[in-house]
């Protein structure tokens, strides 16, 4: 059978009382030692002031000393040579283990005085058997307060437990007690609270997403249903049908790109995306790019200008920042009206810095929204956005793509003066 292992509290409470036990024997076993060496010495100090007694009286007048052995009731004998000259009544205790004696040795006599123990082992037998009953009691006690005093500092775990128990998804706004910020579990518990409010913001961010993007797909669905419901309605023309075809599959597209913008942000932002950092020039990337989306500016009668200046190489993912940079450049075909101009520049910052400008002549975009547009699904004009196609994802994927290749997007603009987006990317 496996033994449970015992609580904090029974564990500090065990710690507690054995180290109490430990002291408290040290500290008795010390005193006992203590009292008995003196008990002792004091009896042989008497005995020895008995021998200097006696010796005096031995001295003096030897008759007396029958005389001072009634008086004091001392107990001792006195020998001269091999003669005893006097011996108290019951003398043969010499030998006795209950009595304590001393001797004075002299060229001519020898006096041997003895005094009886017994009082002082009665009062270190006292002494033991107080101590043997007040450890015991002092060690119970100590547990017993012991574990009354773990429950109270613990309690505090208690009823975070209690609270961290109920909270589920939906209840991430609630937060553990904190007793006293200042020890030990309330810094804890802070740090428990903070976790908590990081994972909440989370949720609600993705709460929010989820349900900007189930909006997003319903709206080309709904285009689609009443454009097929119109045309089931009436009989049309071949071309008329084709049209019907036609805008189907237009929203069909938008959702297609919706869908494949909505998985590779999910993937970006769980980290699935691999990301192989290598040499890149950037005026490659830029021609390749620009190369790339010039009919659709050509379309818009559009001036496209490439700037190239010196070699720029960086060290980033070529295919991810070629996202990026794509979802900038299209944007500003897509918001610059026809004949606008559009810039695509390779240059260094004032720093040293190798940057990417993309910069149009479109509408700009009001300093309010700046931090904005970079969010999922925002857009600062909702029906343009959509008329050109817009999925309100591009800048989200363009700020992902140019942030895993170490690099920040800058954005200047003023309403009605253009948009000029900066990528600016360390060197290699
Ligand atoms: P969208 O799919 O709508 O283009 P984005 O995330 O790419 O989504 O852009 C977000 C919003 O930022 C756009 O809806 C638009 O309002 C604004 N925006 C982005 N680029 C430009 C630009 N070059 N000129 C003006 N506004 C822009």
């Amino acid at each position: 059978m496996r033994i449970a292992a015992p609580t904090v509290r029974a564990r500090l409470t065990l710690w507690h009382a054995a180290a109490l036990t430990l002291v408290v024997c040290l500290f008795a076993a010390g005193v006992f030692v203590f009292v008995r060496t003196s008990l002792y010495r004091s009896l042989d100090q008497q005995i020895r002031e008995d021998l200097a007694t006696i010796e005096k009286v031995y001295r003096e007048e030897t008759g007396d000393l029958g005389e001072l052995a009634l008086r004091t009731g001392m107990q001792f004998e006195v020998i001269e040579g091999s003669t005893v000259i006097h011996r108290t009544a019951g003398w043969p205790i010499a030998g006795a283990t209950q009595f304590r004696q001393a001797t004075l040795d002299d060229s001519t006599h020898r006096i041997v005085a003895a005094r009886d123990e017994r009082p002082v082992r009665r009062t270190l037998w006292t002494l033991a058997a107080i101590m043997a009953t007040a450890i015991p009691c002092a060690v119970g006690l100590a547990i017993v307060g012991g574990y009354l005093l773990a429950g109270r500092v613990l309690a505090p775990v208690g009823a975070m437990a209690d609270t961290a128990r109920r909270i589920t998804a939906e209840s991430l706004d609630a937060r553990l007690p904190v007793a006293n910020a200042a020890d030990e579990f309330g810094r804890l518990a802070s740090v428990f609270n903070e976790t908590l409010s990081r994972l909440d913001a989370a949720f609600e961010q993705l709460r929010r997403f989820t349900a900007d993007a189930s909006h997003e797909l319903r709206t080309p669905l709904t285009a689609i249903r009443s454009v097929g419901e119109v045309a089931l309605q009436r009989s049309l023309s071949t071309d008329g049908y084709r049209d019907v075809i036609g805008s189907m599959l237009e929203e069909v597209d938008r959702l297609a790109r919706l869908v494949e913008n909505l998985l590779l942000l999910t993937r970006a932002e769980a980290g699935r995306i691999p990301v192989t950092r290598a040499t890149v020039d950037l005026r490659e990337l830029v021609a390749g790019v620009s190369d790339g989306l010039r009919v659709l500016a050509e379309e818009k009668t559009q001036e496209l200008i490439v700037e190239l200046s010196g070699p720029l190489t960086v060290h980033c993912d070529a295919t991810v920042l070629r996202q990026g940079i794509t979802n900038l450049l299209h944007n500003a075909i897509k918001f610059t009206p026809p004949k606008g101009l559009i810039r695509i520049a390779a240059t260094s910052t004032a720093s040293g810095d190798a940057a990417i400008e993309v910069q149009d002549s479109g509408p700009g975009i009001p300093a309010a929204d700046q931090q904005r547009v970079f969010e999922r699904f925002y857009r600062v004009d909702q029906a343009r956005s959509r008329d050109s196609g817009g999925t309100g994802l591009g800048l989200a994927i363009a700020r992902w793509a140019v942030e895993a290749s170490g690099g920040r997007i800058e954005l200047e603009s003023l309403k009605g003066q253009g948009a000029l987006f900066r990528v600016v990317l360390p060197r290699a």
